[in-house]
């Protein structure tokens, strides 16, 4: 199976036509429409409904502190204003916090997780683009962009987004996890890292199989890709065949990793990532 591309929450696909992205530095719509507020990894949602919604409309009333309006873009016609409450800001009856984090059991639908991802990835762009990291001057917004210009040095930057890689290595009817001792007792997950100066997707898949568990892989197949806003990486979706070797671990870096049979594998991993999608479509099925 080779998609188009997967259906996962964070990617911007889930919300299809519905949603036009903002480009800066022209005329702003009228400062009301959908208000997607993130406070920490939270996004602030009504509970009027049964249903889980931004709030719409004027700028909710009673949040303290917000950060000054950012328009994301246009949701069915209607604009999306992205803010910020601090952390300690007091959430006012009818709304409630939510949290964004899959591993933490959001309850929030795909359409609210991609809008709140991308909230979260502008506000994290604009809490570090402030200046110019060359020169140090106070950097200003380029005309129609989310990108910053130095006007000192004449630097320009824009969003970062860093590539990840993230493998299912198998072997005939088993397949290769392993565990951080940080996570939940019991929890195995695939062989993720980030991508190096000067390595290719490939050679990443690799380099980081090779540190992390001593192994040789071949077959690299890629099987599809997630954006990722914890805060800003791409989550470039693997799997690999195992070419020789044997499982020996880094234990800077893991707790454990071993083989399981495709029929037994210990937990499944949140339906929101692309971990689950690759676990869901090439771990239990061959
Ligand atoms: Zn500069």
């Amino acid at each position: 199976m080779t998609p188009e591309s997967v259906y996962l929450p964070f990617n911007r696909d889930v919300l299809g036509e519905a949603f036009v992205p903002a480009k800066h530095g022209g005329a702003l719509p009228e400062r009301q429409g959908h208000w997607v507020i993130v406070q920490d990894q939270g996004l602030i949602v009504s509970t009027d409904h049964h249903e889980l919604a931004l709030p719409c409309g004027e700028c909710p009333a009673g949040l303290e502190g917000l950060s000054a309006p950012l328009w994301l873009g246009t949701l069915r016609g209607t604009p999306c204003w992205v803010s910020s409450l601090p952390r300690e800001g007091k959430v006012p009856a009818g709304l409630h916090r939510e949290t964004l984090v899959p591993m933490q059991g959001t309850r929030l639908p795909d359409d609210l997780l991609s809008l709140g991802g991308m909230a979260m990835q502008a506000l994290w762009w604009e809490s570090t683009s402030g200046h110019c990291p060359r020169c140090g001057e106070r950097a200003e917004r380029i005309a129609n962009e989310w990108g910053k210009r130095c006007p000192r040095c004449k630097y320009e930057h824009y969003p970062h987004l860093h590539p990840a890689v993230i493998t299912l290595v198998h072997d005939g009817d088993r397949v290769l996890l392993a565990r951080k001792s940080i996570w939940a007792p019991g929890r195995y997950a695939l062989i993720a890292g980030f991508v190096d100066n000067g390595e290719c997707l490939e050679g990443a898949v690799r380099r980081e199989v090779k540190e992390e568990v001593g192994i040789e892989v071949k077959n690299i197949r890629y099987v599809g890709s997630q954006n990722w806003p914890f805060p800003s990486q791409l989550m470039v979706g693997f799997v690999a065949e195992y070419a020789g070797g044997k499982v020996t671990i880094d234990p800077d870096e893991l707790e454990d990793a071993r083989w399981f049979p495709r029929d037994g594998l210990p937990n499944g991993p949140s339906r929101h990532s692309i971990a689950g999608f690759i676990i869901e479509h090439y771990a239990r099925q061959r």
